[in-house]
């Protein structure tokens, strides 16, 4: 299978900033592991401005640009050199692949993105999306990193898109505040309904939420890529959700 796994800030860094150094480690096993498997494996990976603040020192995310995208380059060099050294550890090369909107607007760029994409897979590497915030402004952003890995799954022509966060998956409410909210295990086809149920995106590190989790969920399942939402503390998930016995939420494709 060609899977793209989005990780989200919450699942990398810990409340500090500071890497997961723990899970960090667990994730590139398991994913190394898929790899050796037959998988071939997308990683699209938050955590360069959570990871940034965290070493200048801030605990929360600042109102001025400057200096997320100042985060954001001291960040992402250590994310990538995180991924290098653990990744490296089970014989597996990664590439760095930053992107801004408009490699999604601009059709040469786009072309220029799917071709080192498919080379990179085609050599067997492992590449690692991230938007390139440091340079990204208004008018060329695409804002998250669930977007990102719905538009990064779609151009690979994925068979599968995993979303780990925070969370079990998608609940009829906020668990944390609502103690009858439920986890619907599989969402037959995104509605205009369930979206309105996503309610508006919490972390303070991260961005995104639900609502562009379920975004997301829409722009791949309707071309016909399946989608899970899962809890990134275990990466061994990653396991459960293709045996198919994951606690998780799953977006049936719709082709
Ligand atoms: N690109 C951002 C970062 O690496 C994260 C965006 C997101 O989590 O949605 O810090």
């Amino acid at each position: 299978m060609r899977i793209v796994i989005k990780v989200g800030t919450s699942t990398l860094a810990h409340k500090t900033g500071l890497l997961n150094i723990k899970r960090a480690e667990k994730m590139c096993k398991v994913i190394s592991d898929l790899k050796n498997a037959g998988h071939e494996i997308v990683l699209v990976s938050s955590g360069a401005i959570g990871m940034g603040l965290g070493k200048l020192g801030l605990t929360k995310r600042p109102d001025d640009v400057s200096t997320c995208q100042a985060a954001a380059a001291i960040g992402q060099s250590e994310l990538m050199y995180t991924y290098d050294k653990l990744f490296s550890e089970y014989n597996h090369t990664v590439a760095q692949i930053l992107i801004t909107g408009a490699f999604v607007t601009i059709e040469d760029y786009g072309k220029n993105l799917n071709n080192t994409l498919y080379r990179l897979l085609e050599q067997g590497v492992i590449p690692i999306v991230n938007e390139n915030d440091t340079v990204a402004t208004e008018e060329i952003i695409i804002g998250d990193n669930d977007t990102l890995g719905a538009i990064i799954a779609n151009r690979v022509k994925a068979d599968l898109l995993i979303i780990l966060s925070d969370i079990d998956g998608f609940f009829t409410g906020d668990p944390n505040k609502d103690p009858n909210a439920k986890r619907i295990s599989v969402v037959e086809k995104v509605t205009d309904e369930l979206e309105a149920l996503a309610g508006q995106p919490g972390s303070r590190l991260g961005t995104g939420g639900m609502v562009t989790k379920i975004k997301a969920a829409r722009m791949v399942t309707e071309n016909g890529i399946e989608m899970v939402i899962a809890n990134g503390k275990d990466p061994d998930i990653m396991y459960d959700i293709l045996d198919g016995t994951a606690v998780c939420t799953r977006f049936l494709s719709q082709k």
